[in-house]
Formats: structure tokens, C-alpha cells, sequence
């Protein structure tokens, strides 16, 4: 059944493991597109999946991503395989007499369409746990989970922790084990962040260990390894301890060369994931322009880390209301794989006023549908009708996202949404543990309590997800993304309502910046008093645009004419095959 249990684990001679003649070829890297193929996919690698309908809910952009990453490439029929995590249990919370609660529920991936495929096993603390390795397939596409009934939820615990530590070791010494036992070879695996940096690891020591020169074995690993990074800052990352690797990791390597490799790379006995995923990727990523140059990241040598600029894009299919999908694949600006043509911008021109109040119409109705089982903080049941005004935030509580600006003059927002008859829903999920962040939802829940007009016109929302985030990108007028200039890497919400023809009110920052600052709502000011300044006037601005028909076609043709290629998961798609595959 497992080939650890007799001994035989990853014996194979390198004849079995990879292609010899590609294998040696591609330390050229030039002749991989032709190596795509179902037996030997474009292998993606995560510890966050966002992606509800398959029974894996993630914490945020990380897991969204991963999960449009995938349904792209099912589009444009890139043989593909994610590996990931499946998680016997998920967050999610509520409101309990005004106070964000968290609960947890049981989820069994077995309603989800996944096949029980085997076991395999991975080595910790002189124990041998057992991996259920399941499979879900969707035509050229499939998701590989392991999971075991004590996995634990995504991100419990701390993130130095054993517990993790653990998670981390099961996907990438897992997921490789569970890869070969399903027989595939991977063309080129894409590590999504430096959790999954054992993936690569187990690669190295495989290679290592049947036949291939240690070196030849790390130049070969480091060729067909990109390391997307999606962090700014280093010295924020976590670090393990060598202690914790003789638990976890080492006795999970077969090579005494790997072995002594990583032994290396401590520091006074600690060890940075991405320091050793720098080492073992030789192809890197960042998720936007800004983000790939600013992100400051060095290797063991010190030398600072260049990353190639990819953009996260979305899965227009996923993201797009049906409708105005329909009008861009109608007019000619996206093509069959739902990537923009050349000259997109003037295709896009014969959009009206007219029409776009028609698809608003239209994503309000899928809005008020979402919002029928999502009371707000005070119990009730919110409809819109055509005519109310909406304003939105949604987003992940985290500290550099700046929920509690728009509350700061309680005053002045109120004279905003009086002066348009407009609303302002809020909704965003507090990591579970996260006493600063859980304490500034509270102020803003009391400052809207304090003053009957924001009560009656500023909802919250608990358990932000992604029925939340569509219906509120199809059905919300305005749309505001205020992180603090230089934190965000990207950010994908964004894209979903200018794709659903949402103003946009942002701060230049993460993938908004790939674009003007012309050519969306900006708002800047030399600090941050100024920028709430400016917050307020966008949002006059943006409820003044809805109420002028010109004004209104020139804005969202703007914002779509810098923003579409952006946006775009195809776009997306074809960069990654094009900087891991140089014709
Ligand atoms: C799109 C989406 C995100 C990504 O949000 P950003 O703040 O833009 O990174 C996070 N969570 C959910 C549920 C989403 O749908």
C-alpha cells in the first residue's frame, strides 16, 4: 500500500522518476512546453484553497487565487494539477448579541466529489502518520488533497508552531508521495508561497538519492521550481528551529547530501522557509509590478532577490455576472479563453449608461438573493432596491486594509450616504485570535451604533466569503480599497468590481498600481489625515458619476480600458507559461 512502511520508499531508479532526455535538456529550460502533459502537468502547490463548491474554504486572496489559477487553466486546457490541503474543519463566524463569535464545522470531502485514492505516509516526531490522499478531477485539470482527521484548520495555531510545521511537511513530503502514487511527474511546480517549500524539497532528495549527482540534482530541481512570492517584507516571516526539523523534516530526507544541505542553511539554529525556497527556486515571482520590485527579500549570501512581475489575475467565468460577461465576449473585447483581444478598449466602446444600470439591476437581485441568509448586526434582513446607492468594503480584517478609516469622521460619513440615499456594507472576517483587529470591528460597530442614520444605513456582514464578495462586486455601485500604500501585494477584490462595472475608490497600491493613477478614483494625501480627506470627496465623487450618464460611461470605460488585460486569469495564465516556458 505505502512504500515507506517496507522500507521501498522513493526507490525507484531515476529512469522511473523523470524523462532522462528531457531531464538533461532542461537544465537548458527551453524545451518544456512540449513536456506539458497529463501525465506530467503544471503542478501548483498550496496551503490555502479558496474554493467553496469543492468543499475547501480558504482565509483569503492567497486561496482564491490558487483556486482561479486552476479554473483557468481548465479553460485554456493547460494540463494541471494543485496540491493542497483538505481540511476536516473551517472557521466561521457570527453575531452573537452585537460580538463577532467564531464556530467551528466539520466538513467531509467525500460530499465534495473527491475519490480516495491511498495512504501515504510522512515521518514526524518518530511516528509514521498516515495521509489520505483523495482526488478530484475536472477535465484537464485535478485537485490532489491529503488530509487526515487531526489535520487541524487552516492557520490554527501559531505560525512558528509544531502544528504547522507539521501541515507544511504533510502537503510537500505528502503531496510529492502522493503525486508519484498517482503517477504523475510534475513539469514544473509552482510554489505558492513558501509554505509549500517542501514540495521542492522532497523533489531534491529523490533526485539526490537515485543516482543523480547531488548538484545536477539541486540545478535541475532549481530549474523546473518558481517560488511566487506574495509577502513584502522578509524579517516578518516566520522561523522554525532546528530542533523542530530533527522532529519533522530530516527524518523525512533519504539523501545524507540533501540532509546536510538544509542542516546549512541555519542561522544560530533557526531557519526563514523563504531563505531555503530562494535557494531551491531559481524562478521567482511577485504578484504585481510594485510588488515584485519593492518586495524586499535577500539570499543567504545577502544579495537581494529579484522577482519577476506577474499580476494576479481572476477568473473572469467565476467573478463576472453572467450578463456583462456576455456583453464583453459579445462585443469582441474577450476572446474564448476570456482574455482581451488587441484593441479591446474600442470594442468596449458601445457600453451605455443604459446598460450598465441594467447589469446593475441585475447583480442587485443576485445581492439581495445572497443577502436573504446574511442578516446584518443587528439581526435584519437587507433588500436594495434599483435606486439605493451602495457602497462597499469587503475584505479580510487585517490591520494595513484600514477598515475603521471611512468611521473616523462618523459626522461626514453620514452626510455622504444622507446626501445620495446611499448604504455602506462593511464585511470582512477577523483571523480567529486576533485581539487588535477584533477590537477595532468593535469600535466601528459601536460608532455606527451611536447615531441613528448609520444604524439604519451601515451593515455588517459576518463570515465574508465568496458569495459575499460576487454578489456584493454584481451588486454594490462603489467599491472602497484603502490599504496603506506599500502593504498591499496585490489584492484581487478589486478586480471583481471593475470587472462587475463598480467605481472604484483605491489607494495606488498592490495590482491598482499596475494601472494609472488617472484611471480609477485615487486617493493620496501626504498623510493620513489628507487621505481621509480625499476618501470622503471620492466617495461624493463616485455617487455624483452614477447620477450623471456621461459621466458614468467614462468612468467605468477607464477604469476597463487600463484595467482588463490586468484583471484578467488568462492574461495571467499565459505570463506564467511564457516566463516558465521561453519559446
Ligand atoms: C476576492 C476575495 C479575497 C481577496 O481579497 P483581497 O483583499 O483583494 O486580497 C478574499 N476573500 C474572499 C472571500 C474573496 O472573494
Amino acid at each position: 500500500m505505502n512504500e515507506m512502511q517496507d522500507g521501498q520508499y522513493f526507490y525507484h531508479p531515476l529512469e522511473n522518476i523523470e524523462d532522462v532526455d528531457i531531464f538533461y535538456e532542461a537544465t537548458e529550460r527551453t524545451h518544456l512546453t512540449k513536456a506539458i502533459s497529463e501525465e506530467r502537468p503544471y503542478t501548483y502547490w498550496t496551503i490555502e484553497l479558496y474554493d467553496q463548491a469543492n468543499g475547501i474554504r480558504g482565509g483569503g486572496g492567497l486561496g482564491i487565487l490558487a483556486a482561479d489559477t486552476r479554473r483557468v487553466a481548465e479553460q485554456m486546457e493547460v494540463p494541471f494539477a494543485l496540491i493542497t490541503p483538505f481540511y476536516p474543519s473551517e472557521t466561521h463566524q457570527k453575531m452573537v448579541n452585537g460580538q463577532v463569535v467564531d464556530e467551528h464545522i466539520k466538513v467531509d470531502y467525500k460530499k465534495y466529489g473527491f475519490k480516495f485514492i491511498d495512504q501515504v505516509n510522512v515521518k514526524c516526531c518518530d511516528n509514521l502518520c498516515a495521509l489520505d490522499v483523495i482526488e478530484k478531477k475536472f477535465k484537464n485539470t485535478r485537485i490532489i488533497a491529503i488530509t487526515e482527521p487531526n489535520f487541524g484548520e487552516l492557520y490554527s495555531g501559531m505560525s512558528g508552531s509544531d502544528h504547522r510545521l507539521y501541515q507544511e511537511v504533510a502537503l510537500g513530503f505528502g503531496g510529492y508521495a502522493a503525486l508519484k502514487l498517482i503517477g504523475l511527474k510534475p513539469a514544473i511546480m509552482q510554489l505558492n508561497e513558501v509554505a509549500t517549500f517542501f514540495a521542492a524539497l522532497a523533489r531534491l532528495d529523490e533526485l539526490a538519492r537515485n543516482g543523480m549527482d547531488f548538484y545536477e540534482a539541486v540545478v535541475y530541481t532549481r530549474k523546473h521550481t518558481l517560488y511566487t512570492n506574495h509577502t513584502l517584507v522578509q524579517a516578518a516571516e516566520a522561523e522554525f528551529s532546528y530542533e523542530q526539523f530533527e522532529r519533522f523534516v530530516f527524518p523525512n530526507l533519504k539523501s545524507l547530501a540533501v540532509k546536510k544541505w538544509l542542516k546549512d542553511k541555519f542561522t544560530d539554529g533557526r531557519i526563514k522557509l523563504s531563505s531555503v525556497t530562494i535557494e531551491i527556486a531559481e524562478l521567482r515571482s511577485g504578484v504585481s509590478k510594485l510588488h515584485a520590485r519593492v518586495a524586499n527579500y535577500r539570499d543567504i549570501a545577502g544579495n537581494k532577490v529579484k522577482f519577476k512581475a506577474i499580476t494576479n489575475g481572476i477568473d473572469m467565468k467565476t467573478w463576472v455576472l453572467p450578463d456583462i460577461l456576455e456583453f464583453y465576449k459579445s462585443c469582441g473585447a474577450l476572446n474564448d479563453i476570456l482574455a482581451p483581444v488587441e484593441g479591446y478598449a474600442a470594442k468596449l466602446d458601445s457600453l451605455t449608461a443604459d446598460d450598465v444600470r441594467k447589469f446593475k439591476y441585475k447583480g442587485r437581485e443576485v445581492l439581495n438573493e445572497v443577502l436573504r441568509g446574511r442578516p446584518n448586526q443587528y439581526g435584519k434582513i437587507l433588500r436594495f432596491d434599483e435606486h439605493d446607492f451602495i457602497f462597499d468594503f469587503k475584505r479580510r480584517f487585517v490591520d494595513y486594509k484600514r477598515p475603521e478609516m471611512p468611521f473616523e469622521d462618523p459626522l461626514r460619513l453620514r452626510q455622504i450616504l444622507e446626501s445620495h440615499n446611499a448604504h455602506y456594507i462593511l464585511t470582512g472576517r477577523v483571523h480567529a485570535g486576533d485581539s487588535i483587529m477584533g477590537g477595532k470591528l468593535k469600535r466601528v460597530l459601536g460608532t455606527i451604533d451611536q447615531d441613528e442614520y448609520l444604524r439604519e444605513h451601515v451593515h455588517y456582514i459576518a463570515d465574508y466569503d465568496e458569495k459575499l464578495a460576487f454578489g456584493l462586486s454584481c451588486g454594490s455601485n462603489a467599491a472602497i480599497n484603502i490599504p496603506i500604500v506599500g502593504l498591499e501585494a496585490c489584492g484581487t477584490s478589486w478586480m471583481k468590481d471593475i470587472a462587475n462595472l463598480n467605481v472604484l475608490i483605491s489607494t495606488h497600491d498592490g495590482g491598482v498600481a499596475d494601472g494609472s493613477m488617472n484611471s480609477y478614483l485615487n486617493v493620496s494625501g501626504a498623510d493620513e489625515k489628507e487621505e481621509l480627506a480625499m476618501l470622503y470627496q471620492r466617495m461624493m465623487d463616485a455617487a455624483e458619476i452614477w447620477e450623471n450618464d456621461f459621466d458614468l460611461e467614462y468612468t467605468l470605460k477607464t477604469q476597463l480600458g487600463a484595467f482588463l488585460p490586468v484583471i484578467s486569469g488568462a492574461r495571467m495564465m499565459q505570463d506564467y507559461l511564457d516566463y516558465l516556458f521561453p519559446a
